[in-house]
């Protein structure tokens, strides 16, 4: 399956899925594009923060090394997958990765049409490697990608902001295991 272009996705999704939150006027809360064939240990990823999009932006990229040769489902399935985060991350405003709001939204765009489905995991094969864990910071709901659990990490851009640059458990980073979709 060749590259399919994802703005025309991301605004179909948008309307049908997301009740038009993701746009305001005509501009994306998001931006969109396909992976200059770095991303290849995930299908996709939503990010923002340090280093994003002309730093501390956001941005939602997929694989094209692991998608390009896949159905046209598994595209719908990683972009709609990586929506629901930026949906909770930017229109929600809530700190989760997985959680409740995550899982009602997957089952709703499940039930509302039969051409794909969102997992929390691709069922389609992903190397199985980095990151392991995410770790997310409770105060301003950055994630970090790691290999292990590092015991007491604190969100730097936190403490910097927020404790002059002290470490403070206020901002520790909590881990959750990492789907092989992020
Ligand atoms: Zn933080
Ligand atoms: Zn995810």
């Amino acid at each position: 399956m060749p590259l399919v272009p994802l703005l025309p996705l991301f605004h179909c999704f948008n309307r049908e899925h997301f009740d038009g939150a993701l746009v305001v006027g005509k501009k994306t809360l998001v931006p969109v594009r396909w992976s200059d064939g770095k991303l290849r240990k995930t299908a996709g990823v939503y990010r923002r923060g340090r280093g994003v999009a002309g730093d501390y932006g956001c941005e939602i990229v997929l694989s094209q090394p692991l998608l390009e040769h896949l159905p046209l489902s598994a595209t719908k399935s990683t972009l709609c997958h990586e929506m629901i985060h930026a949906w909770i991350d930017l229109v929600l405003k809530k700190k989760e990765v997985h959680g409740a709001n995550f899982r009602a939204r997957m089952s709703a765009i499940n039930s509302a049409q039969n051409k794909f489905q969102v997992t929390l995991r691709h069922s389609f094969p992903v190397p199985i490697s980095v990151p392991k864990w995410w770790a997310m910071c409770p105060n301003c709901g950055l994630r970090f990608p790691y290999k292990r659990i590092v015991r007491k990490v604190a969100c730097r851009k936190c403490c910097e902001t927020y404790s002059s640059g002290m470490w403070d458990s206020k901002f520790l980073l909590a881990f959750e295991p990492a789907a092989s979709n992020s």
